[in-house]
């Protein structure tokens, strides 16, 4: 390959906006840069918008497409990684399924994509070069508007049938629990995501609770936000505490059925959610401690993550940088 082809591109596909970075081989990033995604306008025209981001990473990071070994791309929803399409983005509309993006992208650039689901290229971005890159197994929990995930065995993003290991938000937390987005009940999303902790705070207003939160929003029940709620706490506020408590003590459920199966060096928590901090990560850990109880708990640790939103675009290039390789590779073949 040689210094001839030494960059990377990682995107981070969102659902109301599209990132692009453009790093060198060490994941040092050399551009950013950051796009609406205006999904509602269909997918031929959020590829093309793609395609122009990557342009002008490449650009204004000082060199040229052909300096550019491979793009990987991080895609919310389910892939087929094999023929690079996608099959279903829960939170994108338009005409996904079927559509050939990797096969777009490499069309528009000359240069060969990879995709990747969103959360398992932020847990390859932390395994890589954040709060994982000296351990060998870890897992990964992001957790936003839903709560997605990752799994790492052996230095290796484990991937599972279609790539979707993983997906630990979707684990039953209670059998009897609320619906999920995803059709079961129960899930720990629907205890403990950015949506559920926001619901925590507007049933606290409504039922007269004594808490700063109705304050902070001026009683505009739809501003309630998990960020909100973690200010209130900052500030002494009980209720909104509580709040955190009761979501960490889901995820530690949850942290704890993770542990207890995979025996990790690391759990990784990452995701909007996760800049509460010590306030969310607490509960977490000691509800894992009580209910982990035939793994070594206090050999495992339990970290915030530290790539912040870059982990999806950091991890999408190393994903692209692997696959490359595995590939032989060529700049030609897919
Ligand atoms: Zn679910």
């Amino acid at each position: 390959m040689g210094k001839s082809a030494s960059y990377y591109v990682g995107v981070d596909l969102g659902g109301t906006t599209m990132a692009a970075a453009l790093l060198d081989e060490e994941g040092h990033i050399f551009q950013k840069a950051t796009v609406p995604t205006l999904a509602h306008q269909g997918h031929d025209s959020v590829i093309e918008r793609m395609a122009r981001l990557i342009h002008e990473v490449v650009e204004n990071g000082g060199v040229g497409l052909a300096q550019v070994a491979a793009i990987g791309i991080g895609v919310p929803g389910m892939l087929d990684m094999e023929k690079g399409l996608v099959l279903f983005l829960p939170n994108l509309p338009g005409t996904w399924p079927g559509v050939p993006l990797a096969q777009r992208i490499e069309e528009a650039t000359g240069v060969p994509a990879f995709l990747l689901n969103d959360v398992r290229s932020i847990t390859l971005g932390e395994k890589t070069y954040g709060a994982g890159r000296k351990v060998d197994n870890m897992v990964c929990l992001a957790i936003g508007t839903g709560i997605g995930g990752g799994v790492v065995v052996g230095g290796n993003l484990l991937l599972g049938l279609d790539g979707t290991a993983g997906e630990v938000g979707h684990q039953t937390i209670d059998p009897y629990g609320p619906r999920c987005g995803c059709g079961n009940r129960g899930c720990l999303e629907a205890f403990a995501s950015g949506p559920a902790i926001a619901s925590m705070g507007v049933r606290a207003v409504k039922q007269g609770l004594t808490t700063r939160i109705g304050e902070l929003c001026a009683y505009d029940l739809n501003a309630i936000s998990p960020k909100l709620i973690y200010q209130a706490a900052l500030e002494g506020d009980a209720v909104a505490r509580e709040i955190y408590e009761t979501a960490g003590f889901y995820i530690g459920i949850g942290v704890a059925n993770l542990i207890t199966i995979l025996s990790p060096q690391m759990v990784v928590i990452g995701g909007g959610v996760a800049q509460a901090g010590e306030l969310l990560l607490a509960p977490i850990r000691e509800t894992a401690r009580q209910r982990a109880k035939v793994t070594p708990f206090e050999k495992v640790q339990i970290v915030q993550a530290e790539l912040g939103t870059d982990a999806g675009m950091m991890g999408a290039a190393t994903w692209a940088r692997q696959r490359l390789i595995a590939r032989g590779g060529s700049k030609c073949t897919r």
